[in-house]
């Protein structure tokens, strides 16, 4: 019983879905260097400070109206939406759903010590707190040494 339950966790990890909380794992930090970087592909919700210390908006520009603002970057593909009542942009995410800013090879950040403060605080704040979508890199297959082998004879 005890088995069965484990191995019905484990398959419900590894399927884990970003749209579906109950499928989502407790946090735990080691968790992220096996991870395909799952949380990089949810929608990032920032704000105007955010945008600043990425440096894609100068600091002088913190008085024009944040519309024309969104307006440019939408242009420029680093912002999806802007919700005018919150102020709040949504990132640009690419069509895979990574993030604008998510190296494709290597699923680390490329702006990690500019990151917005929604990708600090995630997972202890988010639509799940304490929890992520974790998903495991695939394994690297092992060359098959003995076929090449075989081949040589
Ligand atoms: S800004 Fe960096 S940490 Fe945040 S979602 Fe994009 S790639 Fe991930």
């Amino acid at each position: 019983m005890l088995e069965t339950t484990s191995m019905m966790k484990s398959n419900l990890i590894a399927a884990a879905e970003i749209d579906r909380l109950d499928t989502w794992a407790k946090y735990s930090a080691p968790m992220c260097g096996s991870c395909m970087s799952s949380c990089c592909t949810l929608p990032v919700e920032v704000k105007i400070k955010d945008l600043i210390r990425i440096g894609v908006v100068d600091e002088f520009e913190r008085g024009e109206p944040a519309k024309n603002i969104a307006k440019r970057l939408q242009k420029e593909g680093i912002v999806e939406r802007y919700n005018q009542k919150s102020e709040i942009f949504t990132l640009q995410r690419m069509s895979n759903n990574d993030c604008l800013y998510l190296d494709r090879k290597s699923r680390l950040c490329t702006i990690y010590d500019k990151r917005p403060d929604t990708c600090r605080n995630h997972p202890k704040v988010g639509p799940r707190p304490g929890y992520c979508a974790y998903k495991p890199k695939p394994l690297e297959r092992p060359t098959n040494t003995s076929s090449r082998t075989l081949e040589r004879f």
